[in-house]
């Protein structure tokens, strides 16, 4: 009888699994396993809202296991000691996972590779995450693309393919002498009661990933080149927690959108290109492993980022108080939610790392504790392009407006009414600036600035001017 160990990572889902489907067709039993990493030594781990997804996401995988007859097996520790365990306890031969490359999952699944195969354990690893893996794209002069259009353009030049592979009908019994720790024993859930927001928002799971990107394809997608940009609207996919679980993967949308009627449309094609800044973000990380810490333009390594006197600044931005109501609204919906939109993103990033001259590395670290799709690749990537040290980044004198933003993109200001509710009374006209209001209509509406609702924290002119002049410092070194 051989026995296979298939341990799931960030590839919380049974179709288009290949890990798991090579485990059936090359072996008799399977043992499904996820270990909670106690890694000391990963500096980037896990954050409060991603535990709060992961948490979700374990129980919807070992619910769809148990309905094929199998169930999950969770560990914690060590994750070669417990393999090993594994191994001793049940004469697996095997271990199959999916890849993942961040570099501290690359160090360690290398280690254990070498560990297992020099004792005679077959470890085979499978791509799960990506359309083609960082070391499949290549400039024709050889070396990784560090701009994207060029990148996108050798994906699709080697052909988008999707995925059909159903996950299996039935899965062979688990034995039950093989213990498996509780899923509260991870103690993934936070403390106190800042989750509540995410469960009404946040179906969570393989069937809920595939829910979600059905409705999508029916609707939004084909407005998505305009609607994605709106943050009061649904006009995006919301796919990206599940796309960073694994809970769907890139090949499986690729697949549904070559099947929809609107497969050649701008709204798909518009769609498909965001799913390749994920990849793109991937191959980045992977070529360029320091840049989760380091700017991968060196030039700004010696950039003046300003201290911020006791981190009130950053307090303020952080609990969407900044005087600023967009970007307060954003702050306030992550928080609440545990998601933010991308425009919005891009928008409190700027205020942060130019307005605040704060180093964009406090902000990736906020995002990363909040975001439920926080994404190593993807969140260096946000971060490091709205700073302008990026790959393909924003030019160092793009500086985001934040009433001009507010103006474009949320006009009537739905979004900052649903998350700034002391503003709603405020007319349309001012409520991206209300510190422009004449005293009578803020009065009328109630808000009494500095009481109700904070004053800007930061002047934008002379900001904006102090962050040219910070910014002058890199130009001067060129
Ligand atoms: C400062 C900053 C930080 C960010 N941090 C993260 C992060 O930690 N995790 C994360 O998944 N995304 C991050 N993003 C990218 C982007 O904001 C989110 O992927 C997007 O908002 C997710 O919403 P959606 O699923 O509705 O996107 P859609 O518009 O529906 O796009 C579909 C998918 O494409 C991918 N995608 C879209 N835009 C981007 C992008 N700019 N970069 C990389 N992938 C993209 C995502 O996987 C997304 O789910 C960040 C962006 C910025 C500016």
């Amino acid at each position: 009888m051989t026995v296979a160990i298939v341990w799931f990572r960030k590839d919380l889902r049974l179709a288009d699994q290949p890990a798991l489907a090579k485990a059936l067709d090359t072996s008799q039993q399977l043992v499904p396993l996820y270990i909670d990493d106690w890694a000391e030594d990963n500096p980037w781990a896990m954050g409060s809202a991603s535990r709060w997804w992961l948490h979700q996401s374990l129980k919807a995988l070992d619910d769809a296991l148990l309905a094929l007859g199998s169930r999950l097996i969770i560990r914690r520790g060590q994750p070669l000691e417990v393999l090993e365990e594994i191994i001793r306890e049940t004469g697996a031969t095997r271990v199959f996972w999916n890849r993942l490359y961040t570099p501290y999952e690359m160090a360690r699944d290398r280690l254990i590779k070498a560990t297992l195969s020099a004792k005679e354990v077959e470890v085979l690893s499978f791509n799960s995450a990506l359309l083609y893996e960082p070391w499949e794209i290549a400039r024709p002069q050889g070396g990784p693309y560090k701009v994207f259009t060029p990148f996108w353009k050798a994906v699709i030049a080697k052909g988008l393919h999707g995925f059909t592979e159903p996950a299996p009908d039935h899965l062979p019994k688990v034995l039950s002498s093989i213990a498996t720790e509780p899923l509260s024993s991870l103690k993934l859930l936070p403390k106190i009661g800042w989750d509540q927001g995410f469960y009404p928002r946040w179906p969570v799971g393989e069937q809920a990933a595939m829910r979600r990107l059905t409705t999508f394809i029916k609707g939004a997608v084909s407005g998505y080149q305009a609607g994605r940009n709106v943050p009061s609207v649904e006009g995006t996919s919301r796919l990206s927690p599940h796309l960073h679980f694994g809970e769907i993967s890139p090949r499986q949308i690729i697949e549904m959108l070559s099947q929809g009627p609107l497969s050649l449309h701008q709204g798909p094609l518009c769609f498909q290109r965001e799913v390749g800044w994920r990849e793109f973000g991937i191959h980045l990380l992977y070529h360029f492993p320091e840049t989760s810490d380091q700017p991968l333009d060196q030039r700004f390594n010696g950039f003046p980022w300003r201290e911020d006197d006791q981190g009130l600044q950053l307090k303020a931005w952080q609990r969407g108080q900044t005087g600023f109501p967009i970007v307060d609204a954003g702050m306030r919906e992550l928080w609440h939610t545990g998601w933010m939109h991308n425009r919005v993103r891009m928008i409190v990033a700027s205020l942060l790392c130019k307005n605040l001259l704060i180093d964009w590395r406090q902000g990736a670290h906020w995002f990363w504790d909040t975001l439920v799709d926080a994404d190593l690749a993807s969140n260096s990537l946000g971060w490091q392009w709205t700073a302008g040290c990026g790959a393909d980044a924003a030019p160092y004198f793009r500086i985001f407006n934040p009433i001009l933003q507010g103006e474009k993109f949320d006009p009537e200001g739905r979004y900052v009414r649903t998350w700034c509710p002391e503003l709603k009374g405020l007319p349309d006209r001012f409520i991206h600036k209300p510190w422009e209001a004449p005293s009578e209509i803020l009065e009328g509406a109630g808000v009494l600035l500095g009481t109700h609702y904070p004053r800007p924290v930061v002047d934008l002119k002379g900001s904006r001017e102090a962050a040219l002049k910070a910014f002058s410092t890199i130009k001067n070194l060129l």
